[in-house]
C-alpha cells in the first residue's frame, strides 16, 4: 500500500501523503517507512523545490501513531521511535532543496513538527486548517524535534505555552505569530508556492527573546510557567497524574541555549520515560473513547440528515436554553424563544458575554417572541420549566406549526420522554437531548430514546450532536438517564458522610485528590440544593432508599440554604466564590457527640476518615450504580459509561474511567468492600474484566 508518494516535475518534487485505510493521514510504521524511502531517493537527487502535501481532504497530518505509543510499554523502545522520527525530520531539513510544506486541514503534533522540519510553511486557508503540537493531552509532549524547532518560529514565550497548552491555531492566527510563513486562500496555493520557493532555504537563527538566556530570568520565567500549570491541579500530585506537565517544563528549560543535538537528544530521553506512564495509556484510552462516542454507527448512519439541519429553534432562554443556542449556532442559523421580552434580553445578554470569543456565531442568533420562523424550523429544542405539562403543552403548540419532518427534542433533566410522546401527534420524531451546564462547555450530551422514538430520529440526532462538537452518548429512558442516575448515590453517600461527622472541607477534599473536578458537597452547592432534593425524590420514586436523600437536608432546602445561587448552601459564597463552610449548618446536620449549637466544635468530635475512605464510601456507590445501568442495557456498550463519567461530569481523564479505574483493583477486595459499605455486588461485576 503507498501512502507516501514522490511525483516528480522537473526540477521540483511533490512529497504527498494520502492513505485509503485510515480515516485520516497518520505517521505510523507504514507511513515513517516510506518517508525514509523517499527521502533516500531525495537525497540521491535533490529536486531544487520540495513541496509536502497531503492529497486528503481536510487533513494534512493528524499526528503520531497514538495506537502505537498505547502499546509501547519500554522506555528505550519509546525513546528510538523518537530518535526515528527526529532523524527523518533532520534529513528533510538539511536536504538541499528549497522545501514547503503545503498545511491543509488539520496538521497535528508529529505532522506539525514535520511540517516544522521544511524550510517553509504554507497555511492554507480553509475552516479545517488547525495547527497545534497537542501531545500533553496525551499525557506526553512532542518527540520529533517540535520542543526545539517551535521556539525557532514562535519564540520561547508562545512556544511554552502552545506546548504546555496544546492548543490549536487557525491559518491566519499561524501567520500572525510566526509559526507560518504565508497564507493563502486555496486557489492560491501554487503562486504561494513559487514565491516561498524564490526565497531560498530558511536561515533560523537562535530563539527568542533574548533574555530568556540570562540564567536568573531563564529561572524564573520557568517557576511562573509551572506554579501556573500547577495552580489548574493544585489538589493533584502532579508528577503521579499528569506528569507530563513538570516534565515538559523541565525539558523545556534545560534546552534553552543547548545545541539542537543534545536539545533532540534530551527530547526523546524525557519521551520515553513519558510514554510508559499509566497516565499516558489513560489519555489515550480517554481520546480512543471520544473518538468512539464520535464515529459510533449511530453517527454515520444519521450523518446525511443531520448535515441537512439549517435552522434550529430553542424554546426558553433561561441558562440552558441560551447556552443550546450557541451551542446549535455552530452550524445552523437559530430562532431563539422566550415568553417574556425581558427573559430573551436576559438570555440574549448571556450569549454577548459568549460571543466576546466569536462575534460571528451570535449573528446567527435571532431572539424571537414570534412563532413566524417556526415553519421553516428543522428541529426544535425545549429548554423551559422543568414540568411535565409546561412542556406537553408547548409541544402541542409547536407540532401545530412545524413541518412534518422537524425534529423535536427535550432537554428535560428528570422528566420522561416517553410521557411527553403520548401526547404528541408524531411521537416518532420526538427524543430527549440532555445538555450539561454550561452548555457550551460541557462535553457530553446524552441522546434520550423514547418508547417511540424511531431510530432514524436517534441517528440524526446523534450525528447532529457531533457536529456542534459534543460526544453523543445514547439512553433509554429511565429516570436519571445515565449521568445524574450515577451521580447520585455518589452524592448520597456524601451527605452520609456529613452525618456521620466528617468536615465538609474534609470529604470534599478527598474527592479533588483523587482528581474530581469539585467535590461532591460543592458540586450539590453548585446545582442547587433544592434541584438535588427534587432528582434524588424523583430517582428514590424509582429505584428505592439508595437514593433517598437524608432527612435533614429538606431541611436545609425549607430553610432557604439553597447553595450557590441564594449565597448560602453546604458553604458560603460570597461573591460567586465559594467560602467557608456556612455555620449554619449544624442546625441540621445532628451529629451525634456535637455539643448543641456549637458549629465550629460540630467539626471533629469524630476521627477524620482517610481520603482512601472518603474515596471509596462515595465513588464504590456510583460504581455500583454504573453497573447496574449496565445490567438494564440503559447504554449500549459499557464503554460509554466511562465516556459519559468523563465528558460529562470530569471524571478524572487521568485515572482513564469510572470502571477503568475499579478495574484495575483486586477482584476480591473490591467484592469485600462493596459488601462492607452495605450495598448488594451486581452479579455483572465480571464487565471489569474488559477495562483491566
Ligand atoms: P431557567 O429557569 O433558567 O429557564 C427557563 C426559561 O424558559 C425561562 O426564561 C422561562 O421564561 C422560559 N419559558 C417558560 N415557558 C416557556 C414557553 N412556553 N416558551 C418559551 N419559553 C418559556 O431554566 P434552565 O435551568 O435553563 O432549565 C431549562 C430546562 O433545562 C429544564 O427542563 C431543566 O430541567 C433542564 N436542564 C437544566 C440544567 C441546569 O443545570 N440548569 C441542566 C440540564 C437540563
Amino acid at each position: 500500500m503507498e501512502v507516501v508518494s514522490l511525483i516528480r516535475e522537473n526540477e521540483r518534487a511533490r512529497l504527498v501523503l494520502s492513505r485509503e485505510d485510515k480515516p485520516v493521514n497518520v505517521l505510523d510504521e507504514i507511513c515513517l517507512d516510506q518517508l525514509e524511502a523517499c527521502l533516500d531517493q531525495l537525497e540521491a537527487d535533490p529536486p531544487r523545490v520540495l513541496v509536502l502535501e497531503s492529497a486528503m481532504p481536510g487533513c494534512f497530518v493528524a499526528g503520531a501513531d497514538v495506537d502505537a505509543i498505547a502499546g509501547i510499554r519500554d522506555a528505550v523502545v519509546a525513546t528510538r521511535l523518537a530518535e526515528r522520527g527526529q532523524a527523518l525530520c533532520r534529513r528533510l531539513e538539511v536536504l538541499p532543496s528549497v522545501s514547503v510544506a503545503v498545511v491543509r486541514g488539520s496538521c497535528m503534533g508529529g505532522g506539525l513538527e514535520l511540517a516544522l522540519a521544511c524550510d517553509h510553511l504554507l497555511a492554507v486557508e480553509d475552516k479545517k486548517t488547525r495547527l497545534a503540537l497537542p501531545e500533553i493531552r496525551l499525557g506526553i509532549h512532542p518527540g520529533f524535534g517540535g520542543c526545539v524547532r517551535l521556539p525557532k518560529r514562535v519564540g520561547w514565550v508562545r512556544a511554552v505555552d502552545m506546548i504546555l497548552g496544546g492548543s490549536s491555531v487557525d491559518a491566519r492566527r499561524a501567520a500572525r505569530i510566526g509559526l507560518a510563513d504565508l497564507t493563502a486562500p486555496p486557489e492560491r496555493i501554487a503562486d504561494a508556492v513559487d514565491w516561498l520557493a524564490a526565497r531560498g532555504k530558511a536561515q533560523r537563527g537562535r530563539a527568542g527573546p533574548w533574555w530568556l538566556y540570562l540564567p536568573f530570568v531563564r529561572w524564573w520565567f520557568f517557576r511562573e510557567v509551572e506554579r501556573k500549570a500547577a495552580a489548574r491541579f493544585r489538589h493533584l500530585d502532579l508528577d503521579q497524574a499528569y506528569p507530563a506537565i513538570p516534565a515538559t517544563v523541565k525539558l523545556l528549560k534545560e534546552i534553552v541555549g543547548l545545541s539542537d543535538g543534545v536539545a533532540y537528544a534530551r527530547e526523546a530521553e524525557s519521551l520515553g520515560r513519558l510514554v510508559i506512564t499509566p497516565t499516558c495509556k489513560n489519555l489515550i484510552r480517554v481520546f480512543h473513547l471520544g473518538q468512539s462516542l464520535k464515529r459510533q454507527d449511530a453517527v454515520k448512519r444519521g450523518r446525511a440528515r443531520a448535515d441537512e439541519i439549517r435552522r434550529t429553534a430553542v424554546f426558553g432562554a433561561g441558562v440552558m436554553g441560551s447556552g443550546i443556542a450557541w451551542v446549535a449556532a455552530g452550524t445552523t442559523d437559530v430562532d431563539l424563544h422566550d415568553i417574556t421580552p425581558e427573559a430573551l434580553e436576559r438570555g440574549m445578554q448571556a450569549l454577548g458575554r459568549l460571543a466576546r470569543r466569536d462575534p460571528k456565531r451570535l449573528r446567527r442568533i435571532r431572539p424571537a417572541l414570534d412563532d413566524s420562523n417556526l415553519g421553516r424550523a428543522d428541529v426544535v429544542i425545549e429548554a423551559v420549566v422543568e414540568e411535565l405539562d409546561a412542556k406537553r403543552a408547548l409541544w402541542k403548540e409547536v407540532e401545530a406549526k412545524v413541518s412534518g419532518d422537524c425534529l423535536l427534542l427535550t432537554n428535560t433533566s428528570s422528566l420522561s420522554v416517553t410521557a411527553m410522546q403520548q401526547q404528541a401527534r408524531v411521537p416518532g420524531r420526538m427524543a430527549g437531548l440532555h445538555f450539561f451546564n454550561p452548555a457550551p462547555k460541557m462535553p457530553l450530551v446524552e441522546v434520550i430514546s423514547g418508547e417511540q422514538t424511531s431510530g432514524d430520529v436517534i441517528d440524526a440526532v446523534a450525528a447532529l450532536a457531533v457536529a456542534w462538537g459534543k460526544y453523543p452518548v445514547v439512553v433509554q429512558d429511565r429516570p436519571g438517564f445515565l449521568v445524574n442516575r450515577c451521580l447520585m448515590p455518589y452524592m448520597v453517600a456524601a451527605l452520609r458522610l456529613l452525618e456521620g461527622g466528617q468536615k465538609p472541607t474534609h470529604v470534599d477534599g478527598a474527592l479533588k485528590h483523587y482528581g474530581m473536578p469539585m467535590g461532591a458537597i460543592e458540586l450539590a452547592d453548585k446545582v442547587g440544593l433544592d434541584i438535588c432534593h427534587h432528582v434524588g425524590a424523583h430517582l428514590a420514586e424509582a429505584f428505592g432508599e439508595r437514593f433517598a436523600m437524608p432527612a435533614w437536608f429538606g431541611g436545609l432546602v425549607d430553610a432557604g440554604l439553597l447553595g450557590e445561587k441564594r449565597g448560602k448552601g453546604f458553604y458560603l459564597w460570597p461573591d460567586g466564590r465559594r467560602g467557608e463552610v456556612n455555620p449554619e449548618l449544624h442546625r441540621f446536620l445532628k451529629l451525634p457527640e456535637q455539643p448543641e449549637g456549637d458549629a465550629a466544635a460540630a467539626v471533629h468530635e469524630v476521627p477524620a476518615m482517610s481520603d482512601e475512605e472518603i474515596r471509596d464510601a462515595c465513588l464504590v456507590p456510583m460504581l455500583v450504580e454504573a453497573l447496574r445501568c449496565l445490567d438494564e442495557a440503559l447504554v449500549e456498550s459499557a464503554v460509554h459509561v466511562d465516556a459519559a463519567m468523563i465528558f460529562g461530569i470530569g471524571f478524572p481523564p487521568f485515572r482513564g474511567g469510572l470502571l477503568r479505574d475499579f478495574a484495575q483493583r483486586d477482584r476480591e477486595g473490591l467484592i469485600a468492600l462493596i459488601d462492607r459499605l452495605g450495598l448488594e455486588v451486581p452479579a455483572n461485576i465480571g464487565v471489569l474484566d474488559d477495562f483491566a
